[in-house]
């Protein structure tokens, strides 16, 4: 079993899904752990069910990003790890996009995504150590019909992952993305049954995946196992092919 015990860690987007089992898979590791959601309650309850605590944070807002991050390290002396998992999943068609998916897709996967790893490199900088983990898809390194805004919103994450980890790697800081493929969410609870069963029957496991599984490896990436590995996307999709 991974040994996370006396790290600090941060996962936005906790409340739910793969959020709050990444949480729960780090603070079983010994994990100190803090995760947000946009609602404090929610935050709360959800951290409580966890053995985390919970804050209330809007990933769109730069500002409060930034101050969340510096007063998590400050009240625990640091920030070990920061999972990036806060996003959002509309589809339109092309010629149905309209402008407000495409801001709030981008404003919450892109520069949310974005924020949070900025102001973890500050707040790792100092001790010149630590691992951040954002969460990309299989949709944004293969691209999907109907989810083109998503799908390009995700490249970008992917990118972040390569772009940052270059730029951080000499200040020991890592950077890696997961990319799942189809896990069994909130995210994913609006697709049709017979959509469900398309995607499970196109991968060679013929199933769909589970929150544990994706946090199972971002345990993995942030922990000392995963010591030299940085810039990578890591697929966690059944071997899904789209
Ligand atoms: P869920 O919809 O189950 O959970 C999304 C989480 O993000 C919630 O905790 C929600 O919190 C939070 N969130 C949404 N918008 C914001 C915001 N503006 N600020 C802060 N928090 C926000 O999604 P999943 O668990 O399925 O997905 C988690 C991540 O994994 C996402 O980035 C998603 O794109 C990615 N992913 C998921 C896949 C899947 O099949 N499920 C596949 C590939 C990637 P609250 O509503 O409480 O504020």
């Amino acid at each position: 079993m991974t040994d996370l015990s006396g790290r600090v860690a941060l996962v936005t987007g906790g409340t739910r899904g793969i959020g709050l089992a990444t949480a729960r898979a780090l603070a079983e590791a010994g994990a100190t752990v803090v995760l947000t959601g946009r609602d404090e309650a929610r935050a709360k309850e959800a951290a409580a069910s966890v053995g985390a605590s919970g804050l209330a944070l809007d990933v769109t807002d730069a500002k409060a990003v930034s101050s969340l991050v510096r007063g998590v390290a400050k009240e625990h002396g640091k920030l070990d790890i920061v999972v990036a998992n806060a996003g959002i999943m509309e589809d339109a068609l092309l010629g149905m996009i309209k402008e407000e998916l495409v801001d709030t897709t981008l404003s919450t996967n892109v520069a949310g995504t974005l924020h949070t790893v900025q102001a973890a490199a500050r707040a790792m900088m100092r001790k010149k150590t630590g691992s951040i983990v954002v969460l990309a898809s299989i949709v944004g390194e293969h691209g999907s019909a109907g989810q083109t805004v998503y799908a390009a919103s995700k490249a970008a994450v992917a990118n972040i992952a390569r772009s940052a980890a270059k730029e951080l790697g000499r200040s020991g800081i890592r950077v890696n993305a997961v990319a799942p493929g189809v896990i069994e969410t909130d995210l994913t609870a609006g697709l049709s049954e017979d959509a469900k069963a398309e995607n499970a029957g196109k991968t060679p496991l013929g199933r769909l995946g589970r929150p544990e599984e994706v946090a199972n490896a971002i345990r993995f990436l942030v922990s000392d196992d995963a010591s030299f590995i940085t810039g990578q996307v890591l697929g966690i999709d059944g071997g899904l092919v789209l």
